[in-house]
C-alpha cells in the first residue's frame, strides 16, 4: 500500500522483490493523506473477506501509516503481518490523556505542544502507542501540582 507520491517508489521496490519470489502482490495506491477508515474499507473490499493470513506492507507519512496500521489491527490484522515504512516523519499524533483528544502536530519526543482538545501544554513523551497510532502527551505542569 502506497499512501502519497513518495511512497510509490517504496511500494514499487517491494513489488519487484516479491514478484521475483513468485508471491502474489496487489498494490493499493492513495494519492495523498487518507483516513484510516478508508484504508481498512479498501483493504476489506480488496480482500473480499477477513485479513487474517495476509502480509501487508504500507508506506507513507508516519501519522497516516501508524493510523492505518492501528485500524488494520482492529479488524484482525496482526502486528507480525505488517511492514511499515515512513516516507515523512514531520507530522505525528500526540494523545492527551486528560481530554482524550489526539493532536496532529509537527513534534518529536521531548517537545511541548498545545493540546487541540483542552489547550493544555503537553510534553510529547517517547512512548509510541500502536493502538493509538501516536505518542503519549503529558501536562507539563502536572508535576507542579504534587
Ligand atoms: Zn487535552
Amino acid at each position: 500500500m502506497a499512501i502519497g507520491s513518495a511512497a510509490e517508489a517504496v511500494a514499487d521496490q517491494w513489488t519487484g522483490a516479491l514478484t521475483k519470489t513468485g508471491k502474489q502482490v496487489h498494490i493499493l495506491k492513495f494519492a495523498g493523506t487518507v483516513p484510516a477508515e478508508e484504508v481498512t474499507r479498501r483493504l476489506e473490499v480488496h480482500a473480499q473477506g477477513p485479513l487474517n493470513g495476509w502480509r501487508l506492507a504500507m508506506a507513507g507519512p508516519v501519522a497516516t501509516v501508524l493510523s492505518a496500521a492501528a485500524a488494520v489491527r482492529q479488524v484482525g490484522g496482526l502486528h507480525c503481518e505488517l511492514t511499515l515504512h515512513a516516507t515523512d516523519l514531520g507530522t505525528v499524533r500526540v494523545y492527551c490523556p486528560h481530554c482524550r483528544s489526539t493532536t496532529l502536530t509537527k513534534s518529536s519526543p521531548g517537545a511541548v505542544i498545545g493540546c487541540s482538545g483542552c489547550g493544555r501544554e503537553l510534553r510529547t513523551r517517547p512512548h509510541l502507542s500502536r493502538r493509538l497510532a501516536g505518542y503519549l502527551g503529558s501536562d507539563i505542569h502536572a508535576e507542579e501540582l504534587a
